[in-house]
């Protein structure tokens, strides 16, 4: 009698278990798989990774939104994200000095680190680095800003994927050659558009960022700043060059950076009469654009669009 009490006691509980347990099941979307976790240090990483990984893959952005991305360090909170993931990926030494000091602190199997600047040649960029300090390396971090570059860190974080997760390997490559397609074709809308451009120098009043982009494009670039981080302030010779260059070559307009307080652009633009047109660097997006759904690509567009007015490129 006490025995058969028990036995039905354990099964109720089974029952019970079993029940909460599919009803788990049911409020992640009815699927027992896993999601493969990724945390990305930057958006184009984090867009590329979402692109990828479609619904196989919860991807986080590990800036938090909102911070200005040169002079980010993660926090604990931020190194734990990472431990706890299957992939982290990062853009290369120059743009996040301090992953030396998280491969030592994560040892083991997991997370798989996947550098995406892997293979592809980093510039100086520019001759001038006086009053730069800060630069890490004195190389240009910026590579996602050519698009055969973000090419490139598309294959690498697919390599990654199909590493840290084969059994989906055919998934993620159809997505990441769909995704291939959209970053060539945003390439051509670039080189078509900015082939007819009346102006053809390209003057920001932000940091360094945009070396890669212009030069993919024949611009000359000019940038207030010299270094590849806001963090040095520009010199007045700069600003007096900037100022000279922007009227010999009569522009209407000069760029500025998203994130930071556009101080300088503005003071250029008020000592020149020009205006300002925003040029986003992507490095990583505020909370509403996040909250919007704003994409790499989308970002891109709405440059090429600035870049378009700015340099008064004719025709589509
Ligand atoms: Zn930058």
């Amino acid at each position: 009698m006490h025995k058969a009490a028990q036995a039905l006691i354990l099964f109720i509980c089974i029952a019970l278990a079993c029940t909460v347990i599919s009803c788990r099941q049911k409020s992640t979307g009815g699927s027992a798989e896993k999601k493969l976790i990724v945390v990305a240090s930057l958006f184009p990483l984090y867009d590329f990774a979402r692109n990828i990984g479609k619904e196989k893959a919860e991807v986080v952005l590990l800036l938090p939104p909102g911070v200005e991305p040169h002079s980010y360090e993660p926090s604990t909170g931020d190194i734990l994200k990472m431990h706890e993931a299957d992939i982290f990926l990062f853009t290369g030494e120059a743009m996040e000095p301090w992953i030396g000091d998280i491969r030592k602190e994560i040892r083991g199997e997991k997370p798989l680190i996947v550098d995406t600047g892997r293979g592809i040649r980093m510039t100086g960029g520019h001759a001038d680095s006086e009053g730069d300090d800060h630069d890490h390396g004195r190389q240009d971090p910026h590579i996602w800003l050519d698009f055969s570059n973000a090419e490139k860190m598309v294959d690498t974080i697919l390599d990654g994927f199909v590493r840290a997760d084969p059994s989906n390997k055919e998934s993620y490559m159809q997505n990441a050659e769909a995704y291939t397609q959209r970053l060539q074709e945003l390439d051509k809308q670039y080189s078509g558009s900015l082939a007819s451009c009346k102006k053809r120098i390209l003057i920001h009043g932000g940091h360094f960022a945009f070396g890669y982009l212009a030069r993919r494009y024949n611009l000359q670039y000019l940038s207030a700043y010299q270094g590849f981080a806001p963090n040095a302030e520009p010199t007045p010779r700069n600003l007096i060059e900037l100022v000279k260059k922007l009227r010999e070559s009569k522009l209407q307009y000069l760029f500025y950076e998203e994130l930071i307080v556009p101080r300088v652009a503005e003071t250029i633009a008020q000592e020149t009469g020009a205006g300002l047109l925003k040029l986003n660097g992507a490095h990583n997006v505020t909370k509403e654009e996040l909250a919007q759904g704003v994409t790499f690509i989308s970002l891109m567009e709405q440059n090429l669009e600035n870049l378009r007015k700015g340099l008064e490129c004719q025709g589509r």
